[in-house]
Parts: C-alpha cells; structure tokens; sequence
C-alpha cells in the first residue's frame, strides 16, 4: 500500500508566479510548471543556502524528500534557461504557513507570519499605499 503524502510545509508565496524571456509574447511558449513545494526546496537549499537536512526539517519532510525536490526544481529551471518558455510556479501538496504582501506603488514586500489587516497598514518604506497581500489560488493557509 501506498503511503499517504506529506503535506510539505512552505513559508511564504513567491512574489512573482510566472517567469518568461523579455519581449517574447507567452502565447507559443512551452509552458513549466514549478510546484510550490519544489520552489520551498529550490528557495530553502540554494537562495537560503541551507543543507537539506534543515530543509527537511522546516519542510517537516523526509532529507531524500528535499533532494528529489531540489532535483526536479533544477532540472525545470535548467529547461527553461536553456530552451526558453514560461515558468509558473504552482501546485503541489504543500500548506502555507506566513503571508506576503506587498505595495503596489514602491513594489516593496513584506513577509509576514501573521496575517495583517491590509486596509490599516500603510507601506512602511514609502508610507503612500496600502500593502496588498499576494495570494495562491487553492492554497491551504
Ligand atoms: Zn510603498
């Protein structure tokens, strides 16, 4: 019998969802789907520059888990620099923990675990918008 899967523990979402080459229209490109379990493994191992047994831990999956995931993450990351398309970063079993926001004026971000009242909370860095919080469709908070 199949072992259930672990829900894997992501903090924040991405600020950006889609990634594509400059000046090319997204219509035609092949479209890469990152999921947002891979991006966590991707965000923790090689932007945090954490070893894969404290990712693991943070992800509350196994250490072969992270590796299968950071493997998968590079091998699409490596596609679409070197053949081009449209990366877009979303699915996967994964419960999200914090939250991000971020002004649409100065396009400054704010990580957040606990949830804010966006219409109470000016920009702290230019003091002249409202943050926004970015959401996931279909995610678990
Ligand atoms: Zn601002």
């Amino acid at each position: 019998m199949a072992r259930p899967r672990k829900i894997r523990q992501v903090q924040f979402p991405p600020r950006y969802n889609s990634f594509k080459p400059c000046g090319v229209p997204s219509q035609g490109l092949s479209k890469i789907e990152l999921t947002l379990d891979e991006y966590e493994a991707l965000r923790l191992v090689d932007e945090q520059q954490l070893d894969h047994e404290t990712a693991a831990a943070i992800m509350e999956v196994s250490r072969p888990t992270v590796t299968r995931l950071v493997e998968s993450a590079h091998n699409k990351v490596a596609r679409l620099l070197v053949r081009g398309g449209m990366l877009v970063i979303q699915g996967g079993d994964y419960q999200l923990n914090g939250h991000l926001y971020h002004c649409p004026k100065c396009r400054n971000f704010q990580e957040r675990l606990q949830k804010i009242r966006t219409a109470n909370q000016p920009c702290p860095q230019c003091k002249e918008s409202h943050l926004v919080e970015i959401s996931l469709p279909g995610a678990r908070q």
